[in-house]
């Protein structure tokens, strides 16, 4: 997927793939691979990686995998497996025919670890769980070679085939890679190889009882498909020795390269999908989806568009040492992409009645309004123009401070694409004293919203037709945490009680232009000065489409947290 006029900083993946095609190394070949556990939804991280390996495969003129690491039954499912493919696509990317699963490698992988113990690499340890724990020692201390290390090859053999033939129970036994219990990195202290677990998978049945870890499949996976480089997030770097040492000890058939990188964070955002997950099955969020969930699914029912979420991607670069990237570099990427892209509405989120008194009654006028200033060939749209529209509360205010340029009581404002309206009269609930209605008389003179004898107003607002307003409700979304940091750990709480009580409003009864009745679950456009907006997928019926607010025009929060300080 290449964008266009995309200027693409280096870095140093693209610099060592550059090396090692110049110096000749795998034929020329780069592939790479994204490979997810089914275990959850992608999220903005997984965009990044996604991004990162399929973009530089294009790049250089290679291929690309999606393969399913999906070693894990109790907690894979094929929900998620076809959720994953869905978001993918939706980001832009095709792998074709290139869909893997690490498990129609079992039978494979099966066979490497019989060569590695052939080789007396590897052996089949019947130490409890809890054992083996207490004996692989600690940073400052060696380990201890556990009693069942030098088990002859014939028995291991033997063992690790009743294992396979479910004649154990689980923890009975695993297999353990036999390399160093002293070695500095605890990695290599003999990691496990293979456990039992007597559990139905999701694509291979019952047909297995011992599962490979995550080590040992990984690295023979890449080497099965031909990977030339292996990208992964630095939390792997203490795992290389070993993803080098299982390649070249169980023979595989081609030794590609792991190179790590720095895991995307966000500010004000989880990226952990053991967490998202939680926040889903306790209810604080309505689903993996709900559009303040930094899925990629969420990201789409909010309104995020596929381009900014690459533009994104491609913006915060790759690097080697963790950092924190502004939420607001997100929120400013999907603002550049709907700028250019979203039609301009009119719609008013919270309704105040305004009364022409000098507008005849039944007549309707038909206004031409811009579609989008930044692109012409979007062209005009017609609005109606009656006698009674309704106008945003806070644009109207009784006694108006000093730089308060919209409406108050004598005041003149322009109606965006209409006409200057002049405030008269306001009424209000006798018992309340609540704003009911504000009166106005229109120049007739300034239709299409400007004046012949050059009168100046300061103020322009938008507005609705009552007679002809679309009422639906609209969804406004604030962040879901309320610290840059939701895992900041403050005494006793965890990143739950970091949650924003306040992450959405729902505003019923706003009343819209009519031709937003028209959008499609998903389509966007901006209401003008109120942000952008998407129709949302689930919750929208055909002419009546439901409003989530994706981002707002400006920053606000930039304000307001400089405000804070
Ligand atoms: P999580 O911590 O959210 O559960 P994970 O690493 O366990 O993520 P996987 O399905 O194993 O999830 O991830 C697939 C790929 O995406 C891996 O190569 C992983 O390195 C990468 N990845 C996951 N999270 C991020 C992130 N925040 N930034 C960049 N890459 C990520
Ligand atoms: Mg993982």
């Amino acid at each position: 997927m290449n964008d266009q006029n995309k200027t693409t900083p280096s870095n140093f993946i693209r610099t060592k793939i550059m090396e090692d095609l110049a110096a000749g190394k795998n034929d020329g070949r780069v592939i790479t691979r994204f490979p997810p556990e089914p275990n959850g939804y992608l999220h903005i991280g997984h965009a990044k990686s996604i991004c990162l390996n399929f973009g530089i495969a294009d790049e250089f003129g290679g291929k690309y995998n999606l393969r399913f690491d999906d070693t894990n039954p109790e907690k894979e499912d094929v929900e998620y497996v076809d959720a994953i493919k869905e978001d993918i696509r939706w980001l832009g990317y095709d792998w074709g025919e290139r869909e893997f699963y690490a498990s129609n490698y079992f039978e494979k992988l099966f066979g490497f670890a019989v060569i590695l113990i052939e080789q007396g690499k590897a052996y089949v340890d019947s130490l409890s769980a809890g054992d083996i724990r207490s004996h692989r020692g600690t940073l400052t201390e060696p380990g201890k070679d556990s009693p069942y290390r030098n088990r002859s090859v014939k028995e291991n053999l033997d063992l690790f085939n009743r294992m396979r033939a479910g004649e154990f129970e689980d923890g009975a036994h695993v297999l353990r890679a036999r390399i160093d219990m002293a070695h500095p990195n605890l990695i290599m202290r003999d990691p496990t190889l293979y456990r039992i677990r007597k559990v139905v998978h999701h694509r291979t049945g019952d047909a297995w009882c011992i599962y490979p870890m995550y080590d040992f499949t990984h690295c023979l996976s890449d080497a099965l498909e031909g990977i030339t480089h292996s990208l992964c997030s630095l939390e792997f770097e203490n795992n290389r020795p070993l993803y080098d040492w299982v390649l070249d000890e169980a023979k595989a058939p081609c030794h590609p390269q792991q190179i790590e990188f720095a895991r995307l964070k966000l500010t004000y955002t989880i990226l952990s999908k053991r967490k998202l997950i939680q926040l889903v099955e306790q209810g604080h969020v309505t689903a993996w989806d709900d559009p303040r969930m930094p899925t990629i699914s969420g990201l789409r029912r909010r309104g995020y568009t596929p381009a900014a979420i690459r533009n994104f991607c491609e913006r915060i670069g790759v690097a080697k040492r963790d950092s924190i990237v502004d939420v607001g570099l997100l929120e400013f990427a999907v603002r550049e992409d709907l700028n250019r892209r979203a039609p301009r509405m009119l719609g008013v989120l919270r309704p105040l009645r305004l009364v022409i008194d000098n507008y005849p009654e039944d007549q309707v006028d038909e206004l031409d309004a811009v579609n989008n200033p930044e692109d012409e060939t979007m062209g005009t749209r017609k609005l109606p123009f009656s006698k009674v529209l309704y106008i945003e509360k806070d644009d109207f205010l009784e006694d108006p401070p000093k730089k308060y340029f919209r409406l108050a009581p004598g005041r003149e404002v322009r109606l965006r694409y209409a006409y200057y309206v002049t405030c008269t009269d306001v009424v209000k609930d006798e018992q309340t004293g609540e704003i009911m209605e504000v009166h106005c008389t229109y120049d007739p003179a300034t239709r299409g919203g400007s004046s012949p004898d050059g009168r100046k107003v300061k103020g322009t607002i938008h507005w609705v037709s009552a007679s002809h307003a679309f009422e639906t409700d609209v969804r406004l979304y604030d962040r879901l945490f309320m610290q840059p940091d939701p895992d900041e750990k403050t005494e006793g709480k965890n990143f739950i009680d970091n949650l924003n009580p306040d992450s959405i409003e729902t505003l019923s009864g706003c009343k819209l232009e009519p031709n937003l009745a028209l959008l499609a679950p998903g389509d966007f456009c901006q209401f003008e000065r109120m942000g952008y907006f998407c129709a949302d997928a689930k919750d929208s019926r055909p002419g009546k489409p439901v409003f989530n607010r994706t981002v707002t025009l400006r920053d606000s929060w930039a304000k307001i947290d400089k405000a804070r300080k």
